[in-house]
């Protein structure tokens, strides 16, 4: 098992900029704690939010399939 979520991409769900996830946390909720994650834009704007609505992009790299 990796590392949670660190390393990882995801899409800004308002401007759609590729950010990097660099922290997981759970927060309680009514249902019980809930993973959310906490998503960092190199333009410095972040976003803490479940990790089950974030949009997750592939890493950029070259693929030859
Ligand atoms: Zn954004």
């Amino acid at each position: 098992m990796t590392a949670p979520g660190l390393g990882e991409l995801a899409a800004c769900p308002e401007c759609g900029a590729p950010a990097e996830i660099t922290e997981m946390v759970s927060q309680a909720s009514t249902d019980g704690p809930v993973r959310h994650a906490r998503v960092w834009w190199v333009d410095g704007h972040w976003f803490l939010m479940p990790s089950d609505r974030l949009i997750r992009v592939a890493a950029p790299r070259t693929s030859v399939a």
